[in-house]
């Protein structure tokens, strides 16, 4: 199987206090851990970064990555350069020290020849919580400071769209800032300021509850969408655009355990345990039926090869997002027999 162009998920903190309504780890931000840095880890991480079929190294958590910035400054610092970093937070920090944070994090990136896109979250639930809200701030800053090696991208919900545009274009207006929203597809729009574009990208609603108004894209429709974005057949692995082939697509835990993207079922190592490298991670990745069939096979393909049909379509109307479904099928006994044999 040829992989390339990799996403590097890090995810740096389980430590939140701002309480979103449909927050998936919400259980986790009162007694979580942030990541800390051993010198093995940091060996393995460098390895990781500076491999050049890594398209994207992504730091977020399973909690707001603000609060271990240190970590996060210490992980850009392991680049030998040519890198992009993507940092997606909700940007909750009092203005001044979030200048603060984007100076320190420019010049990081700017001295080692990285970029950094910062992705912040504008959906009602991140807005209703955030005081310091940084969509505006965060483009004023561009304007006033340009700094060189940051851009700045936005991200929302499906249900949230209508919202996301109306409060970003009104946002941006208390600010001094005019911007329009271009529609691009059922999953991106892009704000437009004069000559310069901004992404916004929708995921779609994960755990629906009873209440949710109908109108959201179902986990049919989302890989639909997705495909029509990548013009290829939606597999597990990083996608990246026809015709180029998949990655890898790797998310480090707070604790140092390394998983694929969505497969949970086996720990591929620990940072701060075992020595890593993107060829041993392969290797691994082939040697799980259950990994392998996610990577190689579309995955509408392989829910039609499942037993107990009724169940599954249950499961999928609750949980509605694929990568959520085989979290909640590896629990069900034997289910995934007809995978882990393909
Ligand atoms: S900011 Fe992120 S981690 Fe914190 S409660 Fe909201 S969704 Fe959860």
């Amino acid at each position: 199987m040829e992989l390339q162009g990799h996403l590097l998920y890090i995810d740096i903190t389980q430590i939140c206090g701002i309480g979103c309504a449909f927050c998936m780890y919400a259980d986790k931000h009162k007694v979580g851990m942030s990541m800390e840095l051993s010198t093995l880890s940091r060996e393995n991480l460098a390895t990781l970064i500076n491999e050049p079929a890594v398209k994207r190294i992504s730091i977020s958590g399973e909690g707001e990555p603000l609060n271990n910035t240190k970590v996060f400054h210490e992980i850009l610092n392991l680049s030998n350069g040519g890198k992009r970093f993507e940092f997606i937070t909700s940007g909750f920090f009092p203005h001044a020290k979030m200048v603060e944070f984007f100076d320190e994090t420019d010049r990081i990136v700017t001295s080692n020849g990285d970029t950094c896109n910062i992705r912040l979250s504008a959906d009602s639930h991140h807005i209703e919580k955030v005081k310091w809200r940084a969509h505006g701030f965060s483009l004023d800053y561009l304007r006033r400071h340009q700094p060189s090696g940051l851009s700045f991208s936005f991200r929302s919900i499906d249900t949230d769209r209508h919202f996301t545009r109306r409060y970003l274009t009104q946002e941006l207006q208390r600010w001094g800032i005019n911007a329009n929203i271009t529609e691009l597809g059922p999953l991106e729009d892009e704000l437009v300021v004069g000559q310069e574009r901004f992404g916004i990208d929708y995921k779609n609603l994960v755990h629906p509850t009873v209440g949710t108004p109908k109108g959201y894209l179902d986990m049919y429709g989302y890989i639909a969408a997705i495909e029509a974005k990548v013009s290829k057949r939606f597999t597990f692995g990083s996608l990246n655009q026809s015709p180029q082939v998949n990655g890898m697509d790797v998310t480090i835990k707070p604790n140092g355990d390394v998983y694929l993207y969505g497969i949970e079922t086996q720990c591929l190592g620990n940072m701060h345990l075992d020595r890593l490298d993107w060829p041993r991670l392969q290797a691994l990745l082939l040697n799980d039926p259950l990994a392998r069939a996610l990577y190689t096979q579309p995955f509408t393909d392989l829910l039609t090869q499942l037993e107990k049909p009724n169940l599954v379509h249950s499961i999928i109307t609750r949980v509605n997002n694929p990568y959520w479904l085989v979290k909640e099928l590896v629990r069900h006994d034997g289910i995934l027999q007809a995978w882990e044999a393909a």
